[in-house]
């Protein structure tokens, strides 16, 4: 980690897999043991969020990528990770309610391999889904707030890093 940067989770298995926290760092990467810790061993390209990353500017960034990537072949995808990607902006501009961020949550849940044609919906809902798991009250924060409480504090992914 850089200087005066604590290691606060990790995507293990590139920007399609659920977090792991670093109380699990020292899993090692196999995808039974990934596994077990709730993740998935993916393409293995790890990606580190640090404590001074917002975690919903994070995701928003992530979604964001997966709808401008999204064929337009299933409505889920398609139409979903638009919303997504859009919701979570709000949230992370500090726009969002408690009703946007039940709505991301639903999406999370529904948008499933069983209701798309490809993986690349059900992946991008991976992050997201274990992000709302970890990092709950940051969402929270941001909506009680009325802005991303990041701001002026690090250097941000929403946005590509405004
Ligand atoms: S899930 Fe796959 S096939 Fe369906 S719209 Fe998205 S990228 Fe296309």
């Amino acid at each position: 980690m850089r200087d005066g940067r604590r290691l606060r989770a990790v995507l293990p298995g590139g920007s399609s897999t659920p977090f792991v926290l670093e109380k699990d760092l020292d899993t090692p990467m196999d995808e039974e043991s990934l596994n077990a810790v709730g993740s998935r061993l993916g393409t293995g390209t790890v990606i580190v969020l640090d404590d001074q990353t917002c975690p919903v500017g994070m995701l928003a960034n992530l979604e964001r990528f997966y709808a401008q990537e999204s064929c337009g072949w299933c409505t889920p995808c398609w139409q979903g990770l638009q919303w997504v990607q859009l919701l979570l902006a709000d949230i992370e501009e500090g726009r969002g309610t408690l009703e946007d961020l039940q709505l991301i949550e639903w999406h999370a849940q529904m948008i499933k391999p069983e209701n798309t044609f490809c993986d690349l919906a059900p992946g991008a809902m991976e992050p997201l889904a274990s992000g709302f798991k970890y990092f709950r009250d940051d969402f929270l924060s941001h909506i009680e707030e009325k802005r991303c409480p990041w701001v002026g504090t690090s250097a941000k992914w929403s946005r590509g890093g405004r």
